[in-house]
Formats: C-alpha cells, sequence, structure tokens
C-alpha cells in the first residue's frame, strides 16, 4: 500500500493572531503545489482554535505542540489535556520533540505516557524521536531510536501505530541549517520501520515516518526521495506559508 506523504509544521513558539489569519489566507488563496500531500499544522496553544477554524477551507489538519502527561481534568495549573485539544479542533499532537525533551525533563516514560494520552482521546500523536550528535558521534544512533520508540511499543503495543506518526528529528539538525544527508535519514527511517516490522509487518508499511531537521525548500525533495521517508517535520520553514508549500509540493 502506497504511503501518502505528510508534511507537518512545528511553529514552536512564534506567531500571532494577525500571522495565522494571513497564513491561512495565503493557503486558502489555493498558493503552491500540493500534490497528494497531507498537510498539519501545529501552531501554539493559543492560536490553535483560530487556525483550526481555518482547516477546512485550508485543506489543513491542526495540531498541538505539547499535550500534559495526566488524563485531568484537575488541578495541573498551568496544563493542557489531550481531550481539550480534540475539543478546540486537534487532529495531532506532537509528543517528544527534542526540546521538551532537553529542556522540559520529559524522559521516554513520560513521552509514552503522553502518546497514550493523546490516542485515548482520539488524536493521532506525532512521536520524535532522534539522537543527539554526540550519541551519532559515539555509534549509539541505532540504541537511541530503539530505546525511543520501544518505550512506546511497550507502553502502547504495535497496534497503536496504526494511528500515529513517527518523527526522525536528529537534535543536531534541528534548527541548525545543517539537515541531515538523504542516506542519513533513509538509514534511520528504514532502522525504525523495521523496529515496528519485527512486532508487526503489515501495519509497519503503513505507518508514515517523517523526517525533520532544517528542511527546506531547496533540499526537501532530496530528502523525501527515501523509500521510508514519507513526509516532514519542519520547524522555522514552516512559518512562511510559501515556503511550507514549496516543501509541500518538492
Ligand atoms: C522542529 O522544530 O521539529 C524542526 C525540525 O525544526 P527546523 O525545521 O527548524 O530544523
Amino acid at each position: 500500500m502506497a504511503r501518502r506523504r505528510l508534511v507537518a509544521g512545528n511553529w514552536k513558539m512564534h506567531g500571532s493572531l494577525e500571522q495565522v489569519d494571513a497564513f491561512a489566507d495565503a493557503l486558502a488563496g489555493g498558493a503552491g503545489e500540493r500534490g497528494d500531500t497531507d498537510l498539519l499544522i501545529c501552531p501554539p496553544f493559543v492560536q490553535i482554535e483560530r487556525l483550526a477554524r481555518r482547516a477546512g477551507d485550508c485543506g489543513l489538519a491542526v495540531g498541538a505542540q505539547n499535550v500534559c502527561d495526566k488524563a485531568g481534568p484537575g488541578a495541573f495549573t498551568g496544563e493542557v489535556s489531550a481531550t481539550m485539544l480534540a475539543d478546540v479542533g486537534c487532529s495531532h499532537v506532537i509528543v517528544g520533540h527534542s526540546e521538551r525533551r532537553a529542556l522540559y525533563g520529559e524522559d521516554d516514560e513520560i513521552v509514552a505516557e503522553k502518546f497514550a494520552l493523546a490516542q485515548e482521546a482520539g488524536l493521532i500523536p506525532v512521536l520524535c524521536v532522534g539522537e543527539t550528535l554526540a550519541q551519532r558521534e559515539a555509534d549509539a544512533t541505532e540504541e537511541v531510536l530503539r530505546r525511543q520508540l520501544g518505550t512506546v511499543l511497550a507502553e502502547s503495543g504495535v497496534a497503536a501505530f496504526e494511528r500515529a506518526v513517527v518523527a526522525y528529528e536528529p537534535v543536531w539538525a534541528i534548527g541548525t541549517g545543517r539537515s541531515a544527508t538523504a542516506e542519513q535519514a533513509q538509514a534511520a527511517h528504514a532502522f525504525l520501520r523495521a523496529q515496528i516490522a519485527a512486532e508487526d509487518d503489515i501495519l509497519a508499511n503503513r505507518v508514515r515516518i517523517l523526517y525533520g531537521g532544517s528542511v527546506k525548500p531547496d533540499n526537501a525533495a532530496e530528502l523525501f526521495a527515501g523509500a521510508d521517508v514519507d513526509g516532514g517535520l519542519v520547524g522555522g520553514a514552516s512559518l512562511d506559508a510559501a515556503s511550507f508549500l514549496g516543501i509541500a509540493g518538492a
């Protein structure tokens, strides 16, 4: 079965309601060529509902960048639950982004909990995995990917990947302007798919695995050419509609 490509934007802590409107206007205007690529944008929490209202005419799915690791409702000041995200129009949520792991102390168990709660609320988790530069240089890339993906497989079971997306994001390539090579990306994606295939090879063939890390309109086609690369998770270059659509059309 051919997998449809998915290009997802992670706006991180950027934007404003005015920018959301401008972005939505550009997409609704039909700018750019998206072919048979699915599009997803994950803005900051406070911009989600505004973008979700425009999702239909933009041909866009809307997701969040993070979710609480407790089901709630409850006394979790400052947190947002998976149910709340679904309520404001999210279909997806990113879990395990390297910035959450590095800056906010999220370990594999917390990420696995968020993944499970997202699915319980009907959301599609976009599970980010990836090695640091030190880990790559120590030849530990596969060990790290096996552990990060394996914790979620152990917690939720392989069947959960029927409704999940995996994003391979080498930490050293995020926001650095230094992307992985197409060969490095394909090798990591094939490794991740093999981990899932070891438990269910039919399902492994259906799971979309995105590459993330300094994807731009001019390197997207090469990075997405790998047989196991099903699109991208894009940070900086997703803020501008023309550049995002340039990647989607690559
Ligand atoms: C990201 O934030 O997930 C990301 C890949 O960022 P960038 O595209 O800017 O490297």
